[in-house]
């Protein structure tokens, strides 16, 4: 149903292919429009963009720092990279999204506690403790 097309790069003038894999990636994300650069010209935009509009939040699911290219209205929850992922995931497999933030939620928390604790544990007091705490048992010579 698609072609490979032969397209004009806006940028550097040379010409590109428009697979026919990229067309039908195009029409299912509901883009209108016909790339009108080469794959390189885009990634160096690409590049630029992502230096230029970067903007740091709170996950909204695990509450760790968030870099997302879009300014939070917060309005909308954001997620960090590995949250969105996995909650796109879900979606995918028809899973409901509130558990699965509910999940990283707790989970989140259960490795917040285990820092807590880890931090804890690596007091010099304790450290030794436990040398002394080993029963000493006498030997016998038979
Ligand atoms: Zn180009
Ligand atoms: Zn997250």
């Amino acid at each position: 149903m698609y072609e490979d097309k032969t397209l004009i790069c806006k940028d550097c003038g040379s010409e590109f292919i428009f697979t026919a894999g990229e067309q039908e990636f195009y029409a299912e994300q509901g883009f209108e429009n016909e790339p009108k650069r080469c794959k390189a010209c885009r990634d160096a935009r690409k590049a630029v963009d992502y230096k230029r509009q970067m903007f740091t939040t709170v996950c909204d699911a695990c509450s760790e720092t968030a870099t997302v290219p879009f300014e939070p209205s917060g309005d909308r929850p954001v997620y960090c990279s590995a949250c969105f992922e996995e909650i796109n995931n879900a979606k995918v497999n028809g899973e409901d999204v509130d558990e699965v933030i509910a999940r990283i939620k707790q989970r989140a928390e259960q490795k917040r506690l285990q820092q807590e604790l880890m931090s804890q544990q690596l007091e010099p007091q304790s450290m030794t403790a436990n040398i002394s705490n080993v029963p000493v048992t006498a030997g016998r010579e038979i």
